[in-house]
């Protein structure tokens, strides 16, 4: 599904806009690469903006261009709230809905201002007054590419905005190896390294970043790992003393889930972590093929995504979210073996 309604937002966007970019809570690569990126293009424009997220971001991603001047908004509340208070455009980028913004979502939905949406997420809402929306692209910051290149076709790209956009694409992509990865997609890489994105600086920053507490928590992760071969499913767990007994930090469970899909056989993989301070388990859904985690985690856990990654959350506790999981699972056998 596609919807672009962004061709006349360029005539109200000039040096005297006041703009905000917000990505979703819990920012990956794709949120904070799309929106970094957007801010340094704006930039170029001599547009001035904000950068706001919900909250904080992983360690691995501190490396990105701009990202010391991103305000959190629950750390520094007041201030995002002075920011978006005074703009007048509001770019919202890699989220389909205000929800995905936790408690900012509440305060966004009572600005009276202009709103643009650039996403790759089903089923977006219609809070936005420009849209660039194509669930069928691996990535936001591709849609972020094609929105710049093509009404700013004369501005070139510096290698921040480049890096920017090649660490999203790259991280949605998982490295450019699943489905969605297309030949358009390896050709606005191929423009992104031309314009001085540095790729293998970028993936050794992203991923040979490790500390050796995230390695063992790994350790921890595969040691939980349990597989139901009759359902073609494999899942993880990580309570919360599992956390605090490998030093857990933001960020280090991201990627934990596809150990469960590498397995030989397996179409459905799962990763539930528990977190006390929220009292909630936080799920994250991947598949390969037809199995659709989008409508699965929509269904049963009040989340959503795309169809071959998915995330939710549970309020039960880490073992009662199990059992009702594999009691779900099992009403999903025709669709999975
Ligand atoms: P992850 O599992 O990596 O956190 O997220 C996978 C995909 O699902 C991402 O596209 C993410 O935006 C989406 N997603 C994750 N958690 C939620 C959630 O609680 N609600 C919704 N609607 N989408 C989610
Ligand atoms: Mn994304």
């Amino acid at each position: 599904m596609r919807k672009n309604t962004i061709s006349g937002l360029k005539s109200q966007l000039d040096s005297n806009s006041n703009v905000c970019i917000i990505g979703h809570k819990n920012p990956d690569g794709d949120a904070l690469g799309s929106t970094l990126g957007l801010s340094l293009f704006l930039k170029e424009l001599g547009i001035s903006s904000q950068v706001i997220m919900p909250n904080g971001f992983p360690d691995f991603l501190k490396w990105l261009p701009g990202i010391d001047k991103v305000l959190c908004y629950d750390t520094d509340k007041e201030e995002c709230e002075k920011q978006l208070n005074d703009s007048d455009v509001i770019f919202t980028l890699d989220f389909n809905h205000l929800g995905r913004t936790g408690d900012l979502g509440d305060f966004l939905v009572k600005l009276d201002t202009t709103f643009v949406m650039i996403d790759h997420h089903q089923e977006p809402a219609d809070y936005a007054s420009y849209m660039l929306s194509d669930t069928s692209i691996a990535s936001t910051c591709e849609l972020v590419y094609e929105y710049i290149t093509t009404d700013y076709s004369e501005k070139r790209l510096t290698a921040e905005i480049a890096s920017c956009l090649y660490t999203g694409i790259m991280t949605d992509t998982g490295s450019f190896r699943f489905p969605s990865t297309t030949s358009k997609t390896h050709r606005i890489i191929a423009d992104l390294i031309d314009a001085g994105a540095n790729n293998s600086q970028i993936h050794q920053n992203t991923f040979d970043n490790n500390a050796v507490s995230r390695l063992h928590l790994l350790g921890k992760a595969l040691q939980n790992l349990k597989v139901l071969e009759n359902l073609s499913t494999a899942y993880i767990y990580l309570s919360q003393e599992d956390l605090n007994q490998n030093g857990f930090k933001k960020g280090d469970t991201e990627g934990f889930v596809n150990y469960a899909l590498s397995l030989k056989g397996i179409k459905f993989a799962v990763i539930f972590i528990e977190h006390k301070a929220e009292n909630i388990i936080k799920i994250s859904f991947r598949s390969i093929g037809n199995f659709d985690v989008n409508t699965f985690a929509r269904t049963h856990y009040n989340g959503g995504g795309h169809k071959n990654a998915a995330g939710g959350k549970s309020d039960l506790d880490l073992n009662s979210t199990l059992v009702e999981f594999e009691n779900i699972l099992n009403t999903y056998k025709e669709e999975l073996i």
